[in-house]
């Protein structure tokens, strides 16, 4: 028998995820029926929800589901801890031979799964994956920003980022397992699955519009979320700012020669004002960029968890509907 576990982020998705249950299901019993009767494999499954902090009737729903579909496990979160500690926390709890992470709202097809499967199935490869090839229902400003941080990122750091490359990922035991040997708390998914190496196959795919609910992710998030990903992958920055360093002192030093040699000083208010400016700048830029790798040890140091737990399947607490003391 093999065992398949079905990562799934939660945030505020109390209309999508009826629909992505029932579509789910549909998919996992179709494969479990197909493959059982052609002789290939014996599969179970098990589906594992993160409600990471959501407000509205997520955990509810979870609840539900869990009682009447014993396949259903879920983790539920203190607060909002973000996609990547969600996705942390459904690898470290799956059990399953191969693992699976798509998004709740359905932009992540799960048809795709039996194929997935298939890939990895056939020992070629550790990983499939999907990469999106338009970004139709995308703003020009976004397609433009997202495609620059791709040309950045793989100019700079070592480990490639592959354009377009999105988190639906079907995974073997062997890569989730060196996925959970990395132990820093910023995680940046996206380049920890480059990482970590195995080889993947990506499947090309159009953008999927989202199936109920609305996203959490808008442009500042992004530009934060791509920050993350330089100074997580490549200390290129450092770099960047250590040879400005250099420059400005060469600079420094040929304006003194020339004057000590020539005999010509530099004259007026408005060139000391702006090269002073403009060295201001560049100290501040230099700081700010060190600033941003030692906040980054900082964080790493202080050793907080990634997430923290409030209630699990196992854990459940029943919620008392009357409220006999009449505490407010
Ligand atoms: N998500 C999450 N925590 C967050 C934000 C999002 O677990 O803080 C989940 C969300 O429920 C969805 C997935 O991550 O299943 C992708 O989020 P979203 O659809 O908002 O992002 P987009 O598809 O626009 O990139
Ligand atoms: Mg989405």
């Amino acid at each position: 028998m093999e065992l398949i576990s079905v990562i799934v982020p939660c945030y505020n998705e109390q209309e999508s995820l009826p629909l992505f249950y029932r579509e789910i299901t549909a998919v996992t019993d179709g494969m479990k029926e197909k493959y059982y009767n052609e002789n290939i494999s014996d599969l179970a499954f098990e589906f594992i929800f993160i409600n990471d902090g959501s407000k509205d009737d997520t955990l509810k729903i979870l609840r539900e589901l869990s009682d009447t579909d014993k396949r259903v496990r879920y983790v539920s979160f203190s607060r909002n801890f973000g996609k990547e500690a969600a996705m942390l926390a459904g690898l470290e709890k799956s059990r399953g031979d191969y693992c699976v992470i798509l998004d709740a709202d359905l932009q992540h097809p799960p048809k795709l799964i039996p194929q997935m499967y298939d890939y990895v199935r056939s020992g070629e490869y550790d990983c499939a994956a999907t990469r999106r090839i338009s970004r139709k229902g995308e703003s020009k400003a976004l397609s433009f920003f997202a495609r620059s941080f791709y040309k950045i990122i793989n100019s700079i750091s070592q480990t490639h980022i592959v354009d377009g490359a999105q988190d639906f990922r079907f995974m073997t035991r062997q890569m989730v397992n060196a996925i959970l040997d990395m132990p820093e708390k910023n995680r940046f998914s996206k380049g920890i699955f480059s990482w970590v190496g195995f080889d993947t196959k990506y499947i090309e795919v159009e953008n999927t519009e989202r199936a109920a609910g609305k996203t959490t992710w808008n442009f500042k998030k992004l530009f934060l979320y791509s920050l993350e990903g330089i100074f997580a992958f490549s200390t290129a920055p450092l770099w960047i700012s250590l040879i400005m360093g250099i420059v400005f002192c060469l600079l420094a030093v040929a304006m003194v020669v020339k004057t000590l040699i020539c005999g010509e000083p530099m004259e007026g208010y408005p060139v000391i004002v702006a090269l002073v400016c403009l060295i201001g700048g560049i100290q501040l830029f230099c700081m700010g960029v060190t600033g941003q790798y030692i906040s980054k040890m900082y964080t790493e140091i202080k050793g907080r968890p990634s997430y923290i737990i409030k209630e699990t399947e196992e854990t459940k607490r029943p919620v008392r509907k009357n409220n006999p003391k009449g505490l407010k």
